[in-house]
């Protein structure tokens, strides 16, 4: 920020695909902003992606995230590596504090801080994802458990609907309950007609590492699954958000319009923190939406004439 003109154009909050290519687009429309990150990208995790586009090999999450940022940075955004702790609205600007003591003021804020995933209690879980035995996205990479044995392990109906869903691509999928609970009526009849087998809750999960996942029950019965989803849902990290009115949906991510605006003037969310299909595709997509909103209703920026430019401008 300089003396002359503390408040940026736009502050983004989050550092994953959505932030990042928020970066980018606000940064190519030579806009003052600042990008703040608690480094925790969902997309991390992700072991090899095979449906973001323009990767016909595949990505990894951490390789696809270093393009980002480097992406972003080319065209001089600075990324601080910092936790978001308060936001609030005072007039025109929205005024943010971070945990480590950083402070911005911004005309707009591009809320991008995703969702945590709730995940099962079991050892080595980073090497069951890393190695495909646990998988936390069917629309991700069902087409990679094709054939395999898989279990959804989720509360009764919803592990019913998600084994329907994967029923795509495999014909030997169970639904495991994650807590006790008889199916609907309408559940326990798709499963049937789908022939997926419901499952009681296990005693244990474990990764055997190369082969699976195995569960054990009470009656003595195991298991080995090629692959396990759990669906057991996630924390929208829309607490910010939240705390300035914004309205959620029942998992509290955020509802917005069709420039990805909160139900707050200024305040705009894009990608998982947004109350849709949680992708990287859709993530970029709603981050070039916004940004170009954004950039639509600042002041206009126009390039000066050629004397007062300064040389590498
Ligand atoms: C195992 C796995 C596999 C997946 N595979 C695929 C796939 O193959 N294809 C696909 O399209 N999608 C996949 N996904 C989903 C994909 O990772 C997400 O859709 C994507 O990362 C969403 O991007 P985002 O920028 O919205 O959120 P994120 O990538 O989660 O980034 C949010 C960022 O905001 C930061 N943050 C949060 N709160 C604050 C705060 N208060 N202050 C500052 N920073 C904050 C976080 O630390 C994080 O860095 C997968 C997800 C998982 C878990």
């Amino acid at each position: 920020m300089t003396e002359e003109d503390p408040i940026l154009d736009a502050l983004v909050i989050g550092a994953g695909p959505a932030g990042l290519t928020a970066a980018t687009y606000l940064s190519r429309f030579k806009r003052r902003i600042a990008v703040v990150d608690a480094g925790n990208s969902r997309a991390r995790w992700i072991p090899t992606s095979h449906n973001c586009p323009g990767f016909p090999s595949g990505v990894t999450g951490d390789a696809l995230l270093d393009k980002l940022r480097e992406q972003a940075r080319a065209y001089g955004t600075e990324i601080v590596g910092d936790r978001v702790s308060g936001l609030e609205r005072d007039g025109d600007a929205f005024h943010a504090v971070g945990e480590q003591g950083g402070r911005w003021a911004a005309r707009y804020v591009l809320l991008a801080t995703g969702i945590v995933d709730c995940v099962p209690k079991m050892a080595r879980l980073e090497q069951a994802i890393e190695n495909g035995a646990i998988r936390l996205c069917a629309v991700c990479d069902g087409y990679e458990a094709c054939d395999e044995r898989i279990a959804v392990y989720a509360p009764v109906d919803e592990a019913i609907r998600h084994a329907l869903f994967l029923r795509t691509f495999s014909r030997e999928v169970l639904a495991v309950r994650s807590e006790a609970g008889e199916p609907s009526a309408e559940c326990a009849r798709l499963a049937h007609d789908a022939r997926v087998a419901v499952l009681p809750v296990p005693e244990s999960i474990d990764y055997l590492a190369g082969e699976g996942c195995r569960m054990r029950f009470a009656d003595g019965d195991e298991r080995t699954f090629d692959t396990v989803y759990p669906v057991l849902g996630g924390n929208a990290q829309s607490g910010l958000a939240i705390g300035l009115g914004a309205e959620v949906d029942d998992n509290e991510e955020l509802v917005v319009d069709e420039h990805l605006q909160t139900s707050v003037d200024g305040l705009y969310a894009i990608g998982d923190i947004v109350s849709a299909l949680n992708q990287i595709s859709v993530a970029v997509g709603h981050a070039a939406v916004a940004a170009t909103a954004v950039h639509n209703r600042l002041p206009r920026n126009f390039r000066e004439d050629k004397a007062s430019q300064p040389e590498d401008a």
